[in-house]
Parts: structure tokens; sequence; C-alpha cells
């Protein structure tokens, strides 16, 4: 029996090695998350110069996902290979720095762990096949996302516009929806936010969101169907109210201070994906219309 029928055919197996394989590619979402939004920012600044007629800026040296190699931002120690598996480091260094003892951000172990259970979980979910496979890219992409806009009030395209291209390819295969269903999800996705978008904004003069919602709410409408539409912009705007509350109680911010939404529509559209028959489901018997 080769591994890819014993998988096959032992669920548990399966989670667990999933669960694996999302703890590692949690680790690789943590350079992700730090080092694009700064490669965009390099791009950016080189753009702005060559419109401006600026002489070009001295080559540094090569930035991107995989070079220079991570250290600590403390004190340059280079991590090695045995201080770079997820979580388990964190715990045998004690959250610190072999180098300089500095503290090392506990969202680093937190990201590989949460990549690892959300992994675990959509496997159990779906089950051996291409939908697994499937369902994990969007969730390692929704997730780096998610922490990007946090950090950034910012979704790269780089991250949304291939995901959304993917969702209608897996669907051409209706692997989560029709073809059809798929198309109007990614048209009526974008133009419902920015619908609310231009309405916001004529009523207050204020932008109330960003285009990269728009495009995410258009990527979560390709992968679920327009069916999930409904669902998801709800459910976000729950998760948003409530969780927006909080963060002011907690911020004591300002009113104006832009809270991303983007967090709070991929959170809701994975949710959405996964159970969103059950939820519409139980709703509507709820509501005695089944
Ligand atoms: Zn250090």
């Amino acid at each position: 029996m080769d591994v890819t029928q014993f998988l096959a055919g032992n669920l548990p197996a399966f989670v667990f090695c999933v669960l694996i394989l999302g703890l590692l590619i949690g680790s690789f979402l943590n350079v992700v998350i730090h080092r694009l939004p700064k490669m965009m920012q390099r791009d950016w600044q080189a753009q702005a110069r060559e419109i401006l007629e600026l002489p070009e800026e001295p080559k540094g040296e090569t930035y991107n996902l995989v070079l220079p190699h991570s250290c600590c931002p403390h004190c340059q120690h280079e991590i090695r290979a045995w201080e770079n598996v997820p979580v388990i480091s964190y715990l045998l260094l004690r959250g610190r720095c072999s180098g300089c003892k500095a503290r090392i951000s506990k969202r680093y172990p937190l990201v590989e762990l949460s990549c690892g259970l959300l992994s675990a979980y959509v496997a159990y979910h779906f089950g051996f096949g291409w939908q697994t496979g499937a369902a994990l890219l969007l969730t390692w992409g929704l997730l780096a996302m998610s922490l990007i806009d946090v950090d950034h009030q910012l979704l790269p395209d780089a991250l949304v516009l291939p995901l959304l291209w993917l969702g209608l390819i897996v669907n051409h295969f209706g692997l989560f929806a029709t073809p059809a269903d798929a198309l109007w999800g990614a048209v009526a996705g974008y133009l419902s936010l920015w619908s609310v978008y231009w309405l916001f904004k004529l009523l207050t003069g204020k932008e109330g969101m960003g285009y990269g919602d728009f495009k995410l709410l258009a990527l979560l409408g390709a992968w679920g169907g327009w069916q999930v539409l409904p669902l998801t912009i709800l459910l976000s705007s729950l998760v948003g109210a409530v969780l927006g509350v909080i963060m002011l109680r907690l911020r004591n911010a300002e009113t104006s201070t832009p809270i991303p939404f983007g967090p709070y529509l991929a959170i809701a559209g994975w949710i959405a994906l996964l159970w969103g028959d059950q939820i519409t489901g139980t709703y509507l018997q709820f509501a005695g219309f089944k």
C-alpha cells in the first residue's frame, strides 16, 4: 500500500499530516506577513522615483521572501534551523533570542499554531481529496492577508488576485460551487461593497473601506458562489461590530481611527464556505421557512 492510499483510508493520519504541514506553512506565513508589505513599499518607492524622474536609488541588498535569512531584529543573530521549528523552538527558547535574550513576539508561535489548527480542521472537514487541497491554499492566503491588513490597513493584490482567479478555476471543476454561481459570486461580491462605498461616500464624504475589501469579497464569492455573500456580509458586520466596540473600549481610540474590515470579511467568508449551508438551513428552520 502506498502513502496516498494509506492517507486516503485513514482520516486521523491525514489530519495529523496536514497539522504538521500547517505548522510549517504558518512559519512561512510569518515571513510573508512581515516582508510582503516591505517589498511592496520598496516597489512603490522605486516607481515613484521613476515617475518623478529622480535618479535610481543605489541597489541595496536583495530583499524577498527567501533572502536575506531571518535574523533577530535586536542583535542580527541569524536564526538557525533548529531555532526555526514552528512553536517548539519558541517554547525551547522560552520566547527569547538565543543570542541577546530579547523577547520574541508571541505572534510568531500564535500564527504557526493557528495555521496548523485551521489546516487540520480543513482536512477533517473535507477529508482526503482536492477540496482539502484547495481550501488549504485559501485558508493560508486569508490568514496572511488578514494579518497584513491588521498591520498596514492594506490587502495586497499580490495575494488577493491570484486567490480570486484560483477560486474561479477550482469551481470550473465545481469543487465548492457551480462555475456560474462562482462567476456571479465574484461579480456581486465586488459590486455590493463598491456600491456601499460610494453611497457612504456620497452621504458622508468619508471613505468607509478600501478597494481591497471589494476584491476580497469578490474572492470569497468566487470560492463559495454568490450564495455565501449575504451570510458573509452579515457575519462580518456582526464580528466587526462586536470586536470593534471591544477594541475601541480597550484602546480608548478616536472613532475615526480606521479599523480594517478585511480580517472580518476573511473570517466570515471562511465560516460561510465551510458551514454556510448548515447556518442558513438552521436559520430558515428557526424562522419557520422550512
Ligand atoms: Zn537577538
